[in-house]
C-alpha cells in the first residue's frame, strides 16, 4: 500500500476503503433529516397558503363532465314516459361549466329534503314533495292569459318575450297554471290509470306522483311553471331534448328569469324525470345563476337558505 492509496482510504474515496473498523461519515444523516423536516414544513406552509386563499376567493371549476349525464331513470320509474336518450348525448346540449361558489357541495340528500321558510319571495317560491304551494297563493295571484294558457302577471312579460324572440323555433305554451282542481282531476286520473295496471291505492299514488303531482305540490298551481314545445314537438316527451327548440331555450331561458326545471341529472333530488319542456318563472338573477351553474331550484335555494 502507498501513500496514496493510503490517502484514498482516509478521504473515503474507495467503495473498498472503509474497512470493518472504519465508521462512514456520520455528519450527512442528520443533515439529510433536516433537510426534509424543512421540505415539509415548507410544503405545508404552502398548502395552507393555498387553502386560506381558497377558502377566501373560493371558487372552484367544475367540469361539466364530472357530472354524469346519463338519466337515472330508475329513481322514477314512470312507464311509459322515459324514452331514453340518444347516444349522441353529448353534444353540448346540455348545462356548460360548473362553478361552484360553496367549499364543502350541498349533498343531494340534503338539497332534495330541504324545507323553504314561509315567507319566501313570490318568484322563488318552493313547490315540490316536501313543500306544498303556500295557502291562499291562488287566491292572492292574478293571472294572465298567454300562450298555452295562464301565467302569474308579474312573470307573463317576460315569458311573452322569450317566445317572441324564439320564434324561429315555434315554441309554444302546452300546458301552464293549472287551478289545484285541476291538479286534483289530472291526479285521480293518473292514479286510476295504475290502478288499473294492477296496483294498490298507495302504490298507484306513488307511481302517479312521478307523472302528476298530488294537488298543491304541483308548480303549474302557481302560475309560474310552462311546459313548453316547439320545432313540431308538443307532446311534451323527452324527445323534446334533440330539438333546435329545446337548444335555443336551455341557452337563452335565463335571460328572461325562466330556468329548466328538472334537468336531466337531478332527478334525485327534484324526484322529477328529465322534463325539457317545463320552465320555470324565478326571476332574471336567479335564472342566470342556476342554468350557469347547472343546479337545479332546490340546490340553489338550499344553498342560499331562501
Ligand atoms: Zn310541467
Amino acid at each position: 500500500m502507498n501513500n496514496r492509496e493510503n490517502k484514498n482510504q482516509r478521504r473515503g474515496n474507495s467503495p473498498r476503503a472503509a474497512g470493518p473498523g472504519r465508521r462512514p461519515p456520520v455528519r450527512k444523516k442528520p443533515r439529510r433529516g433536516r433537510m426534509v423536516i424543512l421540505v415539509l414544513v415548507l410544503l405545508l406552509l404552502i398548502a395552507a397558503v393555498v387553502f386560506i386563499l381558497w377558502g377566501v376567493f373560493g371558487k372552484v371549476e367544475v367540469g361539466s363532465d364530472d357530472i354524469s349525464r346519463t338519466p337515472d331513470i330508475t329513481t322514477s320509474a314512470t312507464g311509459g314516459n322515459t324514452s331514453a336518450p340518444t347516444s349522441g348525448d353529448a353534444s353540448g346540449t346540455t348545462t356548460a361549466a360548473v362553478t361552484t361558489t360553496t367549499a364543502v357541495p350541498l349533498s343531494p340528500e340534503t338539497a332534495k329534503n330541504y324545507r323553504q321558510p314561509s315567507g319566501a319571495a313570490w318568484n322563488l317560491v318552493l313547490v315540490n314533495d316536501f313543500n306544498a304551494v303556500p295557502a291562499g297563493y291562488e287566491q292572492n295571484t292574478t293571472m294572465e292569459w298567454v300562450s298555452g294558457g295562464q301565467m302569474d302577471q308579474r312573470a307573463a312579460e317576460s315569458y311573452r318575450q322569450m317566445l317572441a324572440d324564439g320564434a324561429a323555433y315555434d315554441i309554444r305554451g302546452v300546458s301552464l297554471f293549472r287551478p289545484q282542481s285541476l291538479q286534483e282531476s289530472l291526479f285521480s286520473r293518473e292514479v286510476a290509470k295504475w290502478k288499473g295496471q294492477g296496483y294498490g291505492q298507495e302504490e298507484a299514488e306513488q307511481k302517479a306522483n312521478t307523472v302528476v303531482k298530488r294537488p298543491g305540490y304541483s308548480e303549474h298551481n302557481t302560475g309560474l311553471a310552462a311546459d313548453v314545445g316547439g320545432s313540431g314537438n308538443y307532446s311534451l316527451n323527452q324527445d323534446f331534448e334533440n330539438t333546435d327548440a329545446y337548444r335555443w331555450l336551455i341557452e337563452h331561458c335565463a335571460d328572461y328569469g325562466f330556468i329548466l326545471r328538472f334537468p336531466k341529472d337531478k332527478e334525485e333530488i327534484t324526484g322529477v324525470i328529465f322534463e325539457p319542456w317545463h320552465y320555470r318563472y324565478v326571476g332574471k338573477e336567479a335564472a342566470q345563476e342556476i342554468m350557469s351553474r347547472g343546479l337545479c331550484l332546490e340546490e340553489y335555494l338550499c344553498e342560499k337558505g331562501l
